[in-house]
């Protein structure tokens, strides 16, 4: 394998630039769609090799498509493969809190001791650049893929917007199907779990679904001094109250058996082969981590969160009608429909009505025994040497779920080392991500698109 390339220097300097463009998408009304326009043209100075060979489309108005043919397109016939290899990121970012204190003003890009400070350091402006990097230094050695490849960045992904779904429609409508897909998620994390120590590579192979209910009920008002035993209020409060932590049984995922599995065989001693057990005992596993609660709990079952409660319109007044909102993470494996059933059934009252306000099916789950997964790795002991990729679910959404609906292969990892403080800066304050963090996030880039053959 010919590791020719010497990549070009400067990316802090590129990912400050990117960073000081506040492309935040949840202020779109405020700031105006300049920001997302600069940031457009400011890959097309920072990239010209990208923009000279790759095809650029715009699907919405922030959905950023680029296409790379690989050798079979080109006309070559050595080991021409079928399918092409997704890359996705997102180029807009979450708002500031303007009361959290930064070191750094937080669109600054500010670069100090070989770190680069800013928000979209890590969510998500690092992981697209090293896409980037890793595409133009190929490039400049005159490299053509194996496969094609197509680099999808949104602009909207944090306001759960329509540029990725809109791509995903496209591919699907041109019966692309892709072989691979590449997303955010998961990271080169420190002790992935709190008993495990060690560096691993969790890749996300499947995302929860999301569903919003409101739960409602009517009353025939009146004095309150009178009441009857059930008020509106009253029988949305019961019918919340039923609907507890033990709502959904577990149903571990292959997915943590697996992660449970991998992070076993890098664990010494007895945590180590407690860890394989549980990997190799899903139902344990299951009623362990429900009963844990928490994150753990989250891991192995559909979650429900009651988030807003209202009703009635005076203190002295029986309420005329009452409701609460309720959000619940479907388990990888059930689907929107069971889990409005079994809300329904265990809330037990025919006068409390339930009305979905969003649903999004649960994703389903990429396998880890075939060749995508196998070259992950590959690229990873390039990139990382000695850190184990070990796949997981993620509880959050990402873009990816869009392809994930008719492509199989979709991993949700950023080559990016991210330390728990790091993580914790995500959507937080300080977010920030190591210069060195970024050279091996474009060299796993660079060794995976090497490697399509
Ligand atoms: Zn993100």
């Amino acid at each position: 394998m010919a590791d020719v390339t010497d990549p070009r220097p400067g990316i802090a300097d590129r990912l400050s630039r990117m960073i000081r463009l506040p492309t935040v998408s949840a202020e779109l009304e405020e700031r105006g769609t300049a920001p997302f326009e600069e940031f457009v043209a400011l890959l097309a100075e920072l990239y010209p090799l990208v923009h000279e060979h790759l095809d650029l489309e715009r699907h919405t108005d922030f959905g950023l498509l680029f296409h790379w043919s690989g050798r079979e397109a080109q006309g070559g016939t050595d080991g021409a493969v079928e399918g092409p290899v997704v890359l996705m990121a997102h180029y807009d970012v979450v708002p500031v809190d303007e009361s959290d204190d930064w070191t750094y003003p937080p669109f600054d890009g500010v670069i100090a001791d070989g770190v680069v400070y800013g928000r979209g350091a890590l969510d998500d402006k690092g992981p697209l650049i090293v896409v980037l990097e890793a595409v133009e230094n190929l490039l400049a050695d005159g490299f053509v893929p194996a496969r094609d490849v197509y680099l999808s960045f949104g602009g909207n992904e944090e306001t759960y917007g329509r540029a990725a779904e809109e791509i995903a429609r496209v591919l699907r409508e041109r019966g692309i199907v892709p072989w691979l897909v590449v997303d955010e998620g998961g990271a080169v994390v420190d002790a992935p779990l709190p008993f495990v120590p060690g560096r691993a590579a969790m890749i996300g192979v499947g995302e929860k679904g999301v569903m919003t209910l409101t739960l409602s009920a009517r009353g025939s008002g009146g004095h309150a001094s009178a009441p009857p035993s059930l008020t509106a209020v009253r029988r949305v409060a019961r019918a919340v109250d039923r609907l507890g932590p033990g709502t959904f049984r577990p149903r571990p995922s292959k997915a943590v058996g697996r992660m449970l599995t991998r992070l076993g065989s890098h664990t010494p001693g007895p945590a180590g082969q407690l860890l394989r057990l549980l990997g190799a005992a899903p139902l344990l596993t299951g009623r362990l981590f429900a009963a844990l609660g928490g994150e753990a709990a989250a891991l192995v079952r559909t979650t429900v969160a009651p988030t807003m409660q209202s009703g009635g319109t005076a203190a002295n007044v029986l309420p005329s009608q009452a409701s609460a909102t309720v959000n619940l993470r479907i388990a990888l494996g059930e689907t929107t429909q069971q889990t409005v059933l079994r809300v329904r059934r265990r809330i037990r009252d025919p006068l409390v009505t339930v009305r979905v306000e969003e649903a999004s099916e649960p994703s389903p789950e990429s396998a880890t025994d075939n060749a995508q997964f196998a070259l992950l790795a590959d690229a990873l002991a390039v990139s990382h040497p000695g850190v184990p990729a070990v796949p997981y679910v993620m509880m959050a959404a990402t873009d990816s779920r869009h392809l994930h609906r008719f492509a199989p292969a979709v991993y949700r990892f950023a080559p990016l080392d991210m330390s728990n403080a790091q993580r914790a800066s995500i959507h937080g304050v300080d977010e920030s991500v190591e210069i060195v963090a970024l050279e091996r996030g474009e060299r796993f880039h660079r060794a995976l698109l090497e490697r399509l053959g």
